[in-house]
């Protein structure tokens, strides 16, 4: 059985108990876990699990995309064992902002999409910033302050992001969705979907905030210039 992925369902859940399945070297997994993995162009998590009032610091979290499991990188986990029961922590304050970024970046993108035919070629969300590429035909830093100024302006309306579950074949008549589904595995049946309505839908396993309005206001750090397919833009919120 895999990791049961709880931040999938509640992306704010900041602790749980779970089961030690396997401990092999520093590595180890768990029935179910919140600790999201360094994926989709999202940070890991960073936390501990605690057991017998002794810390586990987690220093890594990855996803083996072969089994779906949730490997907890954890310094000196030699005490666990399979079988015993283990409390879990989310480093909330680098989590929370990485739920903020990484909507921004939905935010974003879709704005570059929508009024500058702008199609999102790569990124990264850090706590500390975001970065996105953009592939734009002329490179101009006030295409990038507009796109800020229009995604502050949908932060101000405070829309619900949407979480929701559709069926490979149902997702797959969205507009704009097809493109990241055909880059899914082709044995994932059900595929979680991110809608804020007006403004974006995409299948997308990552954690997010439940309203803009929690993004914060978002603000431009600089702009690079790294070819056609390559307008990066660096920002990051309050
Ligand atoms: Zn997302």
């Amino acid at each position: 059985m895999a990791t049961i992925h709880l931040y999938r369902d509640d992306s704010y859940l900041r602790e749980f108990t779970a089961k030690v399945v396997k401990v092999h070297e520093n590595e180890v997994i768990l029935d179910k876990s919140a600790f999201h993995p360094e994926s989709g162009g999202v940070a890991h998590d960073k936390g501990y699990l605690e057991h017998n009032g002794r810390i586990y610091n987690v220093t890594f979290v990855r996803h083996d995309k072969q089994s779906d499991d949730i490997i907890h990188i954890v310094e000196d986990p030699s005490d666990l064992r399979e079988g015993i029961e283990v409390k879990g922590v989310i480093d909330w304050e680098r989590r929370y902002r990485l739920m903020r970024l990484h909507t921004a970046a939905h935010v974003i993108s879709a704005i570059m999409y929508r009024d500058y035919n702008a199609l999102i070629t790569g990124g990264q969300i850090e706590p500390e910033y975001a970065r996105d590429d953009f592939s734009l035909e002329k490179f101009d830093r006030r295409v990038f302050q507009e796109a800020i100024d229009k995604a502050n302006e949908i932060v101000e309306k405070d829309i619900e992001v949407k979480i929701y579950y559709l069926s490979r074949e149902e997702a797959m008549k969205i507009p704009g969705i097809v493109k990241l589904a055909e880059r899914m595995p082709p044995n994932v049946k059900i595929l979680r979907i991110v809608e804020i309505p007006g403004v974006d839908i995409q299948a997308d396993g990552g954690p997010h905030v439940k309203r803009t309005g929690e993004i914060g206001k978002i603000k431009l750090l600089k702009v690079e210039n790294r070819g056609r397919n390559k307008r990066r833009i660096y920002y990051t919120v309050d």
